[in-house]
């Protein structure tokens, strides 16, 4: 397939630590591309350092997570060491327009979408409106102008004319920070003060916006892939309803327990809207599914953490296609391997568990320390991403408490389930507290077997934390 419009990519920089620098480094590393790391002082031992051909100290003497967000700095050392791309990872500034505008500046690839769909990706607000204007459904809501007395305001008529419960909402938040549940009209005020403070300090803009709060729901996300030629496809969809404080804990794809008709109008509405945003590269529309109706909430412009188990069940490297993609190649290409949208069909199930270094017993409090003792799972369809699984490895207080991500993969739901409980208890891990009896209590759960979680479920269901 050589084409004059192909720039080969010889040399990857990856702006991100942990888990999601290695699966980078490793799908580089598959495709003969050289790799370079950069670190904190915080992570000068950290396996992701090691994992490349190359790696580079950042953020000496600033905060440990404000390495990893410096700009300039991560620019200057991706051209010192003559790389043709950087791979932002998820977090950090894989979402921040900013960045993808100075890379493509600098001449540099930013391996993601262009940076004006990262742009409207990056503002909820703006994702809505493209998904209205392309008759996809979204939650009833409201967006919030004007100064404080203003913004009060509007949301008393909001409240007034829906009723509660409301949720509050960050335009540019992530991660499920920035959002504040409103049952009563009289909470109004200082919900809003609360998250609009959150939202400044943690995404610099404290724009938030309202939306009804649906109960009971299902979070149902499609991944779409797209290449600078226009094509566009989706490979199917992922429940991520197993969820705590609004951060996924458990992914599933398929989707167990969801009727053809439903998966094939979510499937449709992400492609839709995706085509509307002259979407290219990796990314994920989110939904929420309350009986047979859904609702777009938000897209995510970048890799996800769970992008594992769409990997598992349609066989495609998705780190590696948003490389070639970023060469030039066209989805049909040999490089990225999709010829049409009906090439793709899912195997399988597979189910993602998010191994943290949390104390269920004590609210999930993130623990640090020395790993004293470390015993990983292994065997037929089992998966691990992930970095620290040695013993004297450090976990530092400072960053993401995820140790590791099993990945369980058969040929039905059941299989996987199974395989996800054998695996967790082949785990030892010591010095640290971990939550894989918590997950494997999720697992045991017949809420869980039967594809009958909701987002809440975690939250209303206490015989998990027992
Ligand atoms: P973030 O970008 O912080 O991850 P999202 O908009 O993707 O935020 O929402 C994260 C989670 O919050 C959803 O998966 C869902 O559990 C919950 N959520 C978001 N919007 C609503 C809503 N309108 N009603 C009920 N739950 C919601």
């Amino acid at each position: 397939m050589a084409s004059p419009a192909l720039r080969p990519i010889q040399k990857v920089l990856c702006a991100n630590r942990g888990e999601i620098a290695i699966r980078v480094f490793r799908a580089c590393n598959e495709l003969g591309i050289r790799t370079v790391a950069i670190y904190s002082d915080e992570d000068r031992t950290h396996e992701h350092r090691h994992k490349a051909d190359e790696a580079y100290l950042v953020g000496r003497g600033k905060r440990p997570v404000e390495a990893y967000l410096g700009i300039d700095e991560i620019l200057d050392v991706a051209e010192r060491a003559g790389v043709d791309a950087i791979h932002p990872g998820y977090g950090f500034l894989s979402e921040n327009a900013d960045f993808a505008e100075a890379c493509e500046r600098r001449g540099i690839r930013f391996i993601g979408p262009r940076s004006p769909v990262v742009r409207t990706m990056g503002d909820k607000v703006a994702a809505k409106e493209l998904a209205r204007k392309v008759g996809v459904p979204v939650v009833p809501g409201v967006t919030l102008e004007g100064d404080d007395a203003r913004v009060l305001e509007q949301a008393r008529a909001f409240f007034a004319q829906h009723g509660g419960p409301i949720l509050v909402k960050a335009a540019h938040g992530g991660g499920g920070r920035g959002m504040r549940v409103v049952r009563e009209a009289a909470e109004l005020e200082s919900a809003l003060a609360s998250a609009r403070s959150e939202a400044k300090s943690a995404f610099g803009s404290s724009a938030v916006f309202l939306e009804k709060f649906l109960e009971r729901v299902r979070h149902i996300e499609v991944q779409l892939l797209g290449d600078l030629h226009g094509n566009l496809v989706h490979l199917h969809e992922r429940d991520c309803s197993v969820q705590r404080r609004h951060q996924k804990v458990i992914e599933i794809a398929p989707a167990p327990n969801l009727s053809q008709q439903l998966r094939t109008a979510i499937c449709d509405a992400a492609v839709r809207l995706a085509r509307e945003a002259g979407y290219s590269s990796a990314g994920t529309a989110e939904f929420l599914v309350s009986g047979d109706s859904f609702y777009f909430i938000e897209c995510n412009a970048r890799l996800q953490v769970e992008h594992t188990v769409t990997e598992q069940v349609t066989g495609v490297d998705l780190v590696q296609s948003q490389i070639r993609i970023a060469e030039g190649y066209r989805l049909d290409s040999p490089q990225v391997g999709i010829p049409s949208q009906d090439a793709i069909v899912p195997r399988g199930f597979a189910v993602q568990l998010r191994v943290t270094t949390e104390d269920p017993a004590n609210n999930f409090m993130p623990d640090a320390g020395i790993i004293t003792a470390w015993r990983a799972a292994t065997g037929f369809g089992i998966r691990l991403d992930g970095s620290n699984g040695y013993t004297m490895a450090r976990i530092s207080p400072y960053y993401d408490s995820m140790l590791v991500k099993v990945i369980a993969y058969a040929p039905t739901f059941e299989g996987a389930v199974m395989k996800g409980q054998r695996a967790l208890r082949e785990f030892r891990i010591r010095g640290v507290k971990t939550n894989l009896p918590f997950l494997e209590n999720v697992l045991r759960h017949p809420a869980f077997q039967s594809g009958q979680t909701y987002t809440r479920f975690i939250d209303e269901t206490p015989e998990l934390f027992k």
